[in-house]
């Protein structure tokens, strides 16, 4: 299927590409890797008249670690990020960017993209509530510093400003004595996750769990986090049974739909079993175990 007819635009820089977007108003889409919006076009779920393609935009897809921050440019392909020293330094980037789709997509779908597109099935954005990032945006009025969790309305749909994108992600490097994990349950290569889990927790004294993040993808309109569930295993020992009980209260905050992936239930189940999976793995990495990360398939 072919999408309807489009005006292309090549925007040099991030201001030609701002006052584009903003001349040509809302029959245009910034376009980053094409591999959620053009298909999209096809479905005619989305028929802009009007592409600016961000692409060949210099400086946007650098991936460094500055001080105590990790920086991703909005531009940096999901092949790139998975290939960086930041993936090799920190395993949770490694197993969601290695996840994700095939090689195609991997090559040319980027992370802000991935952001941009507000759909609760992209693994980036559960990865990224797990680790707190904040993301950078850049519009007419200015530039603004989001939080992860502020970025999504509703599906679909970002509380982004016409003509404003986001450039630059960033999120602390996870200290010392902490370890991560992120699982997604999958038919198979090229397709989105049934369900995801990540888990990002710091342990101290031992096995007293002084710091925890938990997010789930996948599983409702937007990404799922729940404050009370962290609660439960920050600052105390962890147990089998605040593990438990820790995994049963974010899965009850999910609102898995149910599709051609799978039943509520189903859903509900698989979350409950990556939930333990990703925390299983976050302790032996916590305790320095080099476990390689991987995605589940039927
Ligand atoms: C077969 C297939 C399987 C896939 N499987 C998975 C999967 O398992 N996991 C997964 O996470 N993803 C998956 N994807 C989606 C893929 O990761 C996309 O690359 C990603 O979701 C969008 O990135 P993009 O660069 O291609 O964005 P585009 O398609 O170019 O843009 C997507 C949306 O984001 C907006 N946008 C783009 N860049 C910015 C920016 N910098 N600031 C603000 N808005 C912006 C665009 O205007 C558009 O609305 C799959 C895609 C395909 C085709």
């Amino acid at each position: 299927m072919y999408p309807a007819p489009f005006h292309y635009h090549r925007a040099d820089s991030l201001q030609e590409a701002i006052s584009l977007l903003s001349e040509l108003g809302e029959s245009a889409r910034a376009l980053a890797g094409g591999q959620t919006l053009l298909v999209w076009m096809k479905l005619r779920f989305d028929e802009p008249q009007h592409l600016v393609d961000l692409s060949r935009i210099p400086g946007l897809s650098d991936i460094s670690m500055e001080g105590d921050e990790v920086c991703i440019g909005a531009l940096a392909t999901h092949a790139e990020i998975t290939k960086s020293a930041v993936a090799d330094a920190i395993p949770i980037v490694h197993d969601c960017g290695s996840g994700i789709a095939d090689a195609q997509v991997r090559s040319r779908g980027t992370i802000g993209g991935s952001l941009g597109s507000a759909d609760p099935s992209c693994d980036w954005p559960t990865l990224l509530h797990t680790l707190d990032a904040t993301l950078t945006c850049v519009g007419s009025e200015g530039t603004r510093k989001i939080s992860v969790s502020d970025l999504v309305e509703d599906i679909y749909t970002t509380i982004l400003k016409p003509a404003e994108l986001i450039t630059e992600i960033r999120f602390k490097i996870p200290p010392a004595n902490s370890g991560g994990s992120y699982t997604a349950f999958k038919r198979c290569a090229p397709a989105y996750p049934t369900a995801s889990a990540g888990v990002q927790l710091t342990l101290a004294d031992g096995d007293v769990c002084s710091d925890i993040r938990m997010a789930l993808g996948s599983a409702g309109l937007k990404t799922i986090t729940s404050k009370k569930a962290e609660d439960i295993l920050r600052g105390s020992p962890l147990t089998k049974a605040g593990i438990d009980k820790a995994t049963e209260t974010i899965v009850a905050a999910a609102e898995p739909v149910p599709d051609q992936r799978g039943s509520e239930d189903f859903k509900r189940a698989v979350l409950h079993t990556l939930v333990k999976r990703a925390v299983d793995i976050a302790v032996r990495r916590c305790h320095g175990e080099t476990i390689r990360g991987r995605h589940e398939y039927v």
